[in-house]
């Protein structure tokens, strides 16, 4: 049986292994240092220095191998004078960034690629790595491919708020309506929340932007009318439906109050059953829902109203969606409800948005993946605290429609 060279587990360019030793049964001890028949060169700007001042030595995790579950690494290197940069620099190495690495390259590449398929704490737990350590590996990594925002191709866009925790930290997301990419998130949910991320928008992209889809918050429709004064603002179906389930559920309330004692636990059950999209009610669930529209008048026309609301949005044209609209706001107003008529003075003043559907239809409801990645986050709470590595994670999960690019990666 040939002998195992221990020289090439290690094959960095510039690095040879001066010794190893075994230490326990599972742990290896390897000492590498420069190849001394490459003149070291300047870590920042990759010049060839010209005087070697200092030698040093840092510690690194290296990738497990075969029996040795835990490599650590001593890397020996110089410090240099660089011509260039004019000072005493590190000299550049292939094994490790020594700058503040704790572990190599190649065992950073590879922690960074399991991270994209498993939660950071599993990865620590099975290399006996720190998971702060792991974080920032994966987020040095993350850093490099989504770092920058991409504006490339942006059309047609949606933007929304997330709740990471409600009532106190809002992000603004935007993403390509067209892709399902995100491309942008961002603190906060006021009108100058997305000041950054116009800003920073090439001109040419800045005119080419067609619509945006949002929610009739006044921060966004403010921030859009200022940055993409030609472009169109969408008010998309999913939150005028959620604004109106608001309204769904003041009228219930209203009902209850104003019910006999033996009437009020059948409409304070009630609630879910109103909300709940009718398709999703079983059996027993509608012949409740029946029952409760036929006992209160006020509940059953706003229930039927919520179907016809959505009607709207299936018109084809501006004209026939501004008539049924027309129409709706009519049946509303005529039912005499306090609610009702505050949700059609809303609906007034956002008309132009609302029948901006007809021209462009575009909605947010693809944030709806953003959604549930952040409930995965929140299980792992560390990401979750780290608004920059949140970003980062929620970025690589909504990549948006593939173009080839993540197989020619993979393979
Ligand atoms: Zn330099």
């Amino acid at each position: 049986m040939p002998e195992l060279s221990i020289a090439s587990l290690f094959p960095f360019r510039r690095e040879v292994v001066e010794s190893s030793h075994v230490d326990g049964e599972e742990h290896l001890r390897v000492i590498v240092r420069p190849d001394r028949r490459f003149r070291p060169r300047c870590s920042t700007c990759q010049a060839l220095g010209t005087r070697i001042w200092k030698r040093q030595s840092r510690e690194v995790r290296d990738i497990p191998i075969g029996p040795f579950r835990s490599v650590r690494m001593t890397v020996q290197y110089r410090k240099v004078s660089c011509p260039q940069c004019g000072k005493i620099r590190v000299q550049d190495l292939d094994v490790c960034d020594v700058g503040g690495a704790r572990v190599t390259l190649r065992f950073a590449q590879m922690i960074a690629g399991l991270c994209k398929h498993l939660p950071v704490s599993t990865v620590a737990e099975r290399y006996g790595l720190d998971w702060k350590t792991v974080k920032e590996i994966h987020k040095a990594a993350l850093e490099e491919e989504f770092g920058t925002t991409d504006y490339r191709g942006l059309k047609l866009l949606a933007v929304d708020e997330i709740a990471l925790k409600k009532g106190h930290r809002y992000l603004t997301v935007v993403i390509d309506f067209e892709t399902g990419r995100v491309v942008w998130m961002g603190k906060g949910r006021s009108e100058r929340s997305l000041d950054p991320f116009f800003a920073a928008m090439p001109e040419g992209i800045r005119e080419g932007i067609e619509a945006v889809a949002m929610d009739m918050w006044q921060g966004y429709i403010n921030a859009v009318s200022n940055w993409l004064p030609h472009a169109a603002i969408v008010f998309d179906l999913f939150h005028i439906v959620q604004n109106y389930s608001k309204v769904i559920d003041q009228v219930r309330r209203d009902a209850y109050r104003e019910a006999g004692e033996d009437r009020r636990s059948f409409i304070k059950g009630a609630r879910w059953l109103l909300l709940r999209n009718r398709e999703n009610l079983t059996e027993r669930q509608e012949v409740r829902l029946k029952a409760l529209l036929q006992a209160n008048e006020d509940i059953a026309t706003v229930y039927v109203l919520k179907d016809q609301l959505k009607q709207i949005f299936r018109q084809e044209t501006v004209p026939l969606m501004a008539l049924a609209l027309d129409q709706w706001c009519d049946l509303a107003l005529s039912t005499g409800l306090a609610p009702m008529a505050k949700f059609v003075q809303m609906l007034q003043s956002h008309r132009q948005g609302i029948l901006n559907y007809a021209r462009h239809r575009i909605h947010t409801s693809k944030l709806e993946g953003i959604n549930n990645k952040i409930k995965t986050l929140k299980r792992q709470h560390y990401g979750y605290h780290d608004e920059q590595y949140f970003t980062l994670c929620v970025k690589e999960a909504l990549p948006g429609k593939s173009t080839g690019l993540e197989q020619v990666h993979a393979s």
